[in-house]
């Protein structure tokens, strides 16, 4: 049932975007189930569940962390986690940079941005997230890599509130790549959509959706 729903999923995203199946809260026997299927992207969004499984599962799976992280928990991660998604400050990010040093690693962010109305939503402003790129300490970073932004729409069924959010995220990314990083070619992701709303996302520009509920079943 479950790589049934993989393969449901993964007919409808066009090849150049990126499938993020989150795992969160879902038994390691499930992920094994995606894993056979050739899923080597997961998502969780709490860091003891991601060790945990990491601790059980093939080494070949890239983890990408989806969920707020604290700064003390980033030592946890570091050794192993692809990409995290949910940067929300400078102190964050230069966690993760000296977590990754030590480590001797690089590691793959995105800055996440508020942009759902609910206000419970962690996530940067456009001009917040301008003055952490400004930062003299961020230029000086060398163990982390920004390669993108992440945001989450509203719960709602609205569609054109959904759409509006996912136009307004892809016009952050615009301008940000403009500013920022017009010659540095890593940073060309979007990470929008989940079960409920990724093929919206997809139109709207997403490079990376997050689906979980609708491959591994309800929460
Ligand atoms: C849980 C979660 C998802 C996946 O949600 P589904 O509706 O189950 O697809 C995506 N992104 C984040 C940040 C999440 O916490």
């Amino acid at each position: 049932m479950i790589q049934e729903n993989l393969k449901a999923i993964l007919v409808t995203i066009p090849s150049d975007v990126t499938l993020v199946a989150v795992t969160k809260t879902k038994p390691v026997s499930d992920l094994e189930e995606v894993y056979k299927a050739g899923q080597r992207i997961f998502g969780e969004n709490k860091v003891q569940e991601m060790v945990d499984k990491y601790d059980q599962l093939p080494k070949d799976i890239q983890w990408h962390l989806i969920g707020h992280l604290q700064t003390n928990k980033v030592k946890f991660i570091a050794p192993f986690v692809t990409m995290i998604h949910s940067v929300d400050s400078l102190k964050l990010l230069n966690e993760i940079n000296k977590e990754a040093k030590k480590n001797n690693r690089n590691i793959d962010c995105l800055l996440q941005f508020h942009i759902a109305e609910e206000e419970t939503k962690f996530g940067l402003s456009l001009e917040e997230a301008k003055e952490i790129l400004e930062t003299r300490e961020f230029v000086e970073m060398q163990n982390v890599s920004i390669v993108g932004i992440m945001g989450m729409a509203s719960f709602t069924t609205n569609q054109e509130i959904v759409r509006h959010e996912f136009r307004t995220l892809e016009s952050y990314f615009q301008v940000l790549k403009s500013h920022f990083f017009k010659f540095n070619h890593e940073f060309k992701e979007i990470s929008m959509g989940m079960s409920g709303d990724y093929l919206l996302a997809i139109e709207e520009g997403s490079t990376m959706v997050r689906v979980g509920s609708s491959i591994f079943g309800a929460r």
